[in-house]
């Protein structure tokens, strides 16, 4: 006779509470007589986010000592590296979201869902505040309270705009699936426009003017999609405007696909060019007005405006409005996103998490802690560690922050490497000794090369999972730590900290090709890496019936090319 509460309170603020357990209660049997319950406190978990980070843990959580609960604004799971094929029909949108219902229903935890938004986390009381983004109304009866033992964040990024003038008014952005069925409504409506009659020339190169600002992998790709769409299905279907079709790509640095190889963004700049598509680097755009986008050239920096039909704005990301919030509150300023340490947690605290787009390691601690080991190290002062103090250091590092050992492995760094193994060769190996600013400055290029993780699905879903076995193995590793040794303070970590296994990245060229930049700088680009792209994505679906939609939605789209309905 014992049961979980799940008490719902009135805080004195009105906003409605969910308590985060009750003490098991105890209950009277048949006899009257009270049985005395064992039943161990659930410690409840509050996870906010139902998108890659948030979807993983989720996917590999099994401990059921914990009592979850989901909040998020939206009821699924989006597999965002197919939304650029969703906006010209290649792909439906259905088929790219999975209800988050049922990941959860096939869990062995006890988790709750509730279609939310959370606005405010109050760190100290451990709860946080939410508002029903269902039927919500201005009076504020859809806000409620959720108290947590750990706070997990996962809400991700938002468009980053640049404040610049008209952004938010006129153009479209590509994050979630609305945006992705809208877009696709907006290109089919433009050729539609540009078909009817009485319209002069100039008016139809305007409607089909499609400018796309930023050269990233989502503006990259959607130029692609918009080409291949026009180049095979446009041709059929509007031939007789086929020829007003524009599609410029703006970009601010000097180069598209920046975070890619040389030769691919060489490749996907040259093959742009020879498909018609305007590249214009080092262009910035300084405002989008109704009908006309006017951007400044670097160099002769003169203003242009250009009349267009419509503009997709993917110039990269910020931080929700939500984690400014937070980060203010606990004293983090004005970062890009919450700064965590290696074992994911926000600085400062034991209890809350943070994964996925909306978080940073915080690289700089890692660099302050290498130099204090440095210190400790040497004992006498002298400036001079003999070889043997060294590589026990390097040992030390490795152990305590893998994603050093990383970069030490690098090409740049591998001379730190040969002056220990030259010193060691030498018979008094044990008597010779390195200098530490010598060694300081290499690691200072380590530092320079530790760059903050990309803001990826592959970083998202790696840190849900990794979280999730920590979780899964909290209590275990309580008692035997298997972590490293802790460098404020004694006994180990209890976990092996976060390490990013980088598995390569795809961008889609179109054509049936696609750039392929796997671990090992192995790049490969054509035809047969868009087979390969085709594989990963479909074995990287979250569930078979994803996996059956999308695969027959390619099909679909080979054997009756896109569906260009306006709907
Ligand atoms: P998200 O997946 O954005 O999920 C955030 C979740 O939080 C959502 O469920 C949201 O509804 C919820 N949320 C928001 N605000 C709140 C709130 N206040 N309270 C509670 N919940 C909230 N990455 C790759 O690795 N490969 C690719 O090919 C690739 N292609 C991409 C293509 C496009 C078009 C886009 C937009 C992104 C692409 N990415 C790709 C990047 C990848 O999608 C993101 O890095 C990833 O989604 C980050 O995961 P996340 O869980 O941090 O955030």
């Amino acid at each position: 006779g014992s049961l979980i509460a799940y008490v719902e309170a009135n805080t004195n603020n009105g906003v409605k509470g969910h308590v985060a357990h009750a003490d098991a209660i105890t209950s009277n049997d048949a006899h009257g007589i009270a049985s005395s319950p064992v039943v161990p406190k659930k410690k409840k978990v509050v996870l906010l986010g139902t998108g890659w980070a948030g979807m993983s843990f989720l996917k590999n959580l099994n401990n059921p000592t914990y009592e979850v609960e989901v909040v998020s604004p939206r009821n699924f799971f989006v597999f965002t590296p197919l939304l650029p094929s969703v906006t010209c029909g290649k792909v439906e949108p259905r088929s790219i979201v999975e209800p988050i219902r049922n990941i959860i229903r096939k869990k062995n935890v006890d988790i709750s869902f509730s279609e939310a938004e959370c606005f405010k986390i109050d760190s100290e009381n451990k709860k946080i505040y939410c508002r029903a983004t269902i039927n919500s109304n201005s009076k504020g009866e859809e806000e409620f309270l959720v108290e947590y033992d750990y706070l997990i964040i996962a809400v991700g990024a938002q468009v980053n705009t640049f404040n610049t003038p008209g952004v938010e008014e006129n153009c479209h952005f590509l994050k979630e699936i609305d945006d992705a069925q809208k877009i696709r409504k907006n290109v089919i409506e433009s050729f539609e426009k540009a078909s009817l009659p009485n319209l002069s020339d100039e008016e139809r190169k305007k409607i089909l003017h499609f400018v796309i600002v930023g050269g990233g992998p989502t503006g990259v790709e959607f130029a692609a999609e918009l080409h291949d769409f026009v180049n095979q299905d446009v041709v059929k279907l509007y031939p007789m405007v086929q020829h007003f079709v524009k599609i410029t790509l703006l970009e601010a640095t000097d180069h598209v696909l920046n975070m890619f190889d040389k030769r691919i963004t060489n490749f996907a700049e040259e093959k742009f060019g020879r498909g018609g598509i305007d590249v214009k680097l080092g262009s910035t755009v300084t405002k989008v007005g109704d009908n006309e986008i006017s951007t400044r050239a670097r160099g002769n920096g003169g203003p242009t405006s250009t009349p267009y039909g419509m503009v997709l704005w993917s110039t990269g990301i910020g931080p929700r409005p939500l984690i400014k919030e937070f980060m203010k509150q606990i004293g983090q300023g004005n970062r890009r996103a919450l700064a965590t340490d290696e074992w994911l947690r926000v600085e400062g605290f034991d209890n809350i998490y943070a994964l996925g787009d909306c978080a940073t390691i915080n690289q700089r601690k890692v660099m302050e802690d290498i130099s204090e080991i440095f210190k400790k190290a040497d004992k006498d002062n002298s400036g001079t560690l003999t070889v043997k103090e060294f590589q026990e250091i390097i040992d030390d590092i490795c152990e305590r922050y893998p994603q050093v050992e990383l970069y030490l492995k690098s090409k740049q760094v591998r001379n730190i490497f040969d002056l220990l193994k030259e010193a060691k060769r030498d018979a008094a190996k044990e008597s010779i000794e390195l200098n530490i600013e010598q060694f300081k400055s290499a690691l200072s290029t380590v530092d320079s090369q530790m760059k903050n993780l990309p803001a990826t699905a592959q970083v998202a879903n790696q840190q849900g999972a990794y979280l999730a076995k920590c979780f899964n193995r909290m209590e275990e590793c309580e008692k035997n730590p298997e972590g490293p040794p802790r460098f404020r303070g004694t006994g180990r970590h209890r976990f092996h900290p976060f390490r990013y296994r980088h598995l390569g990245q795809f961008a889609p060229l179109g054509g049936e090709q696609t750039a392929a930049q796997l671990p090992g700088d192995w790049v490969s680009i054509g035809h047969s890496s868009q087979w390969l792209w085709y594989s990963v994505y479909a074995s990287k679906q979250v569930s078979w019936r994803t996996r059956a939609l999308v695969v027959s939605d390619w099909v679909r789209r080979f054997i009756f090319g896109r569906d260009t309905s306006g709907i």
